[in-house]
């Protein structure tokens, strides 16, 4: 034990690797309860299990614990996240959940909500029979926020009068759920008591993020950048003045990345796996390989700038769409993997088939995307909001040097060169328009073309820490604060 006393912590979410992914909140759930049983707590997740959980596969057990929720019987299976002690509980209920191969069925549709607030009911009613009695309750999204919901009315005997917080982390906070207040007889939640300017109730409908922000104890989003953005009119999607109520219990907890999954030394996906000695060498035979997959000439005094993601307005494709013309006359080479809004799939088809220095493959490919990270010299993230980011930690893992807009999680973990040299890892432009986008590109180019310089800087980035460690102690540090701070 690093620090405090050991806790009991449930953690409560919809996705966790390896089981089911959809987004990156999947990534934190299957990493930081691990790191934070090493540092000596008890740590269970609480998650539904979709069809495509496969009880075989995975070795889940009954525990015995069956029940009944708006009619349907459910019950709660369990196992263990593999290699660590943390015990995984999952939900298991075959309509809602079971029968669907799909984690979300459709944002914000009233089913949806349905599924949800099945989920938290049912996991509040095991809790007690699991034998599990937390002292930290951590939601993650709106999905999971009704608990917050039913532990400040119905279930606040599970809180232990005030033993147990609750804290709330944001993924993002685009996504809230909605819907109008009829939900809230369905939840079994009684609207004198919740559907208040205090507790969930936002513009005369029901919204679960909000009672997230309302209901825990503190409330966390996953770069400390994006804590402070969402409390702003730009990045609050209407719930910036709530935030800004709640600004002093917030607080932001940088994501990490796990380097035993993404690691250039171990990678059996790339032509030529390397370490941050062997990586100048490596990286131009990573490139070469890159080249020839996607049928570009191999000239070394052209870097290769990257791109994957998924391809949706959030991640910044409307700036390179404005600067599309003056991409063919750049001296570099755009490769880019992703797939999503059909606009930008078409952007990216078009724009390889026009342009002679752009190359585009449209789909998810997680062995092409490792290609990409090792063969390429630049990473691009040009996202017009970011809450934490992986791409950008993945590509200096591989020493790629990433060129962002410094935004939420991208602000917080790539340093401009040109404004710092001596620490610097990549570059960053922090207006959001095609012209600071061409700058920063154009200032890639000169570093690129230093070329004594160069090999220092690949060095520099794959020393860049990104570890889950560090994040988890702060989580740790964050659960014993709680404790200590006034009841609610
Ligand atoms: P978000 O969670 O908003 O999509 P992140 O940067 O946090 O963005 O995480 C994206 C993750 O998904 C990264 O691991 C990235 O490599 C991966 N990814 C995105 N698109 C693709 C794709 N088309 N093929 C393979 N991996 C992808």
């Amino acid at each position: 034990m690093i620090s405090g006393t050991r806790l009991k912590i449930l953690m409560v979410a919809t996705e966790a690797v390896p089981f089911a992914k959809e987004g990156g909140v999947a990534d934190v759930i299957g990493s930081l309860p691990a790191e934070l049983a090493k540092l000596g707590h008890e740590v269970c997740i609480f998650m539904p299990r979709y069809g495509i959980v496969d009880p075989m596969r995975w070795g889940l057990k009954p525990t015995g614990f069956v029940g009944t929720w708006q009619g349907r019987p459910a019950s709660v299976m369990r196992t263990t996240l593999p290699g660590t002690p943390v015990v995984v509980y999952l939900l298991d209920q075959d309509e809602f959940f079971g029968r669907h191969r799909q984690i979300y069925l459709g944002l914000d549709q009233r089913d949806e909500q349905r599924r949800f607030i099945l989920f938290c009911r049912a996991l509040l009613d095991a809790l007690p029979a699991l034998g599990f009695a937390p002292d930290i309750i951590h939601l993650n999204d709106w999905q999971t926020a009704p608990c917050a919901a039913y532990l400040r009315t119905s279930y606040g005997h599970l809180l232990r009068h005030g033993a147990a917080r609750i804290v709330y982390t944001v993924h993002n906070l685009q996504y809230q759920g909605r819907w109008d207040i009829s939900i809230l007889d369905e939840a079994g939640l009684d609207p004198a008591q919740v559907f208040t300017r205090s507790g969930l109730e936002f513009w005369g409908d029901v919204n679960w993020m909000k009672a997230g922000l309302m209901y825990a104890d503190v409330v966390t989003t996953v770069s400390r950048r994006y804590a402070e953005e969402i409390q702003t009119l730009d990045y609050g999607w209407g719930l910036d003045e709530v935030l800004f109520q709640r600004h002093s219990r917030i607080f932001g907890i940088p994501n990490g990345l796990d380097w035993d999954t993404w690691n250039p030394a171990t990678d059996s996906d790339l032509a030529v796996q390397y370490t941050a000695a062997e990586a100048p060498a490596a990286k131009v035979r990573n490139r070469t390989a890159l080249r020839e997959e996607f049928g570009l000439p191999d000239d070394p005094e052209l870097p290769v700038v990257g791109i994957v993601s998924r391809l949706v307005d959030q991640k910044g494709f409307d700036l390179v769409a404005a600067v599309a013309a003056e991409l063919g006359n750049l001296p570099l080479q755009l490769v880019v993997l992703g797939s999503g809004q059909s606009h930008y799939e078409q952007l990216f088809r078009e724009l390889a088939a026009r342009t002679p220095n752009v190359r585009a493959r449209i789909g998810f490919d997680g062995a092409l995307s490792r290609r990409i990270y090792a063969g390429a010299d630049f990473f691009l993230m040009p996202s017009s909001f970011e809450p934490g980011g992986l791409g950008q930690l993945i590509a200096l893992r591989y020493g790629t040097l990433p060129i962002v807009h410094a935004t939420g999680g991208l602000a917080d973990t790539v340093t401009d060169l040109d404004a710092d040299p001596h620490a610097g890892n990549g570059v960053a432009f922090t207006s959001y328009a095609a012209p600071a986008l061409l700058d920063a590109l154009r200032r890639a180019l000169n570093l690129y073309a230093q070329r004594d310089r160069w090999p220092g800087l690949v060095e520099r980035a794959m020393a860049y820490d990104s570890r889950w460690s560090a994040s988890a102690l702060a989580y740790s540090q964050l659960y014993q604060r709680v404790l200590r701070l006034p009841l609610m």
